[in-house]
């Protein structure tokens, strides 16, 4: 038996695995990648650091996975950091003196770093150099220090948090789309292979269509799907379209792909507000959720599918929601 330390060890030993290692790898994002190609080709031509990159967009699209990539293109060292972690600037003091020439800074939920530390960032950024403070009080003395050139890689799920000075700082800006279904499969039948499952077409598209655009999503259903077809295809992982339903309806997750949280929001809309508006922060504490988690995670996909729309007065339920729901406004009702 596998201890639970191992089992996690594993699956996230499979993340790795599954990671794309180059540009041409990587499934999707086809304009994303043509520039990221471009500015990666330019810079190598010119035996110079590549200009700073963030990427924005909703989890599990991808923008580790491409900061890596930037790393292994040019065949740099990559260091990981993370917003939250860097609590005041000389957290960043530490990592930044620490780089060396040509290395690759990836700063994950890069909209949740310290103020002090963003300020140091922008002279970092441009001029490869931090103003470091000796000394407490009246005596305190600024003394600059040189960094190694390097290049940043932001992440962010909330590029619109990131103040001004520092989003102009970057040389290119990526925003990530959800994933059109055929990129789905790719990624899918790629991590089948990896996975040792034998799945057929018509299993894989009805996975795709059930993962939120989201290739993360796709890969973790993926290993449900693998789990349900070694338990219940006596010990063989063989996977049909009547596996796949079978175990995403275990794991709830619907026809259009709505997890917990997004069906919850969804019924407090339709149900509660009678199909709304209703404002971010009352949805929030209605399904017991941080207002950034809603409109990061939640809201980007129910409006690509259609389910609601954003208006001044807040998130208002469509036709089609009130369809894939099986309800009827209580006005409607009424009449
Ligand atoms: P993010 O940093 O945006 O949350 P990640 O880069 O961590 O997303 O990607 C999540 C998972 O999805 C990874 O396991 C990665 O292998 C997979 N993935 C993401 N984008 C792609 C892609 N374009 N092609 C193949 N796999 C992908």
């Amino acid at each position: 038996m596998l201890t639970p330390e191992l089992e996690s060890e594993t699956e996230l030993a499979f993340e790795g695995a599954l990671r794309p290692a180059s540009l041409a790898e990587f499934v999707g994002q086809v304009k994303v990648r043509g520039q990221l190609q471009l500015l990666l080709t330019a810079a190598t031509m010119q035996g110079r650091t590549p200009d700073h990159i963030l990427f924005a967009g909703p989890p599990g699209l991808g923008k580790t996975t491409l900061a890596m990539i930037v790393a292994q293109e040019g065949n740099r060292p990559l260091r990981m950091a993370s917003g939250p972690a860097i609590q005041h600037a000389g957290d960043l003091a530490a990592v930044l003196s620490s780089l060396v020439p040509g290395e690759v800074l990836f700063i994950d939920e890069i909209h949740r770093m310290a103020r002090s530390a963003e300020e140091m960032l922008y002279l970092a950024m441009e001029d490869f150099r931090i103003d470091i403070m000796v000394g407490k009080g009246a005596g305190a003395t600024s003394v600059p220090l040189e960094l190694a050139p390097f290049t940043l890689v932001g992440a962010t799920t909330r590029a619109g948090l990131l103040p001004n000075p520092l989003r102009d700082r970057f040389g290119f800006t990526a925003h990530l789309e959800f994933y059109a279904d055929d990129e789905l499969e790719q990624v899918l039948s790629r991590a089948a292979v990896l996975l040792g499952l034998d799945i057929d077409k018509a299993a894989i598209a009805e996975i795709a269509g059930r993962c939120r655009g989201t290739p993360r999503i796709a890969n973790r259903l993926l290993r449900r799907v693998r789990d349900y077809a070694l338990v219940y295809s006596t010990g063989t992982a063989i996977a049909d379209v009547h596996a796949v339903r079978a175990a995403l309806e275990l794991y709830d997750v619907d026809e259009l792909g709505l997890d917990r949280l997004d069906r919850a929001v969804m019924q407090i809309i339709l149900t509660r507000f009678d199909g709304g508006p209703v404002g971010l922060n009352t949805l929030a504490v209605s399904v017991g959720e941080e207002a950034e988690t809603i409109e990061a995670v939640v809201e980007p996909f129910l409006v690509r599918i259609g389910l609601i729309t954003r208006t001044p007065r807040g998130r208002v339920a469509t036709p089609a929601a009130w369809q894939h729901f099986g309800l009827r406004p209580a006005a409607a009702g009424s009449m």
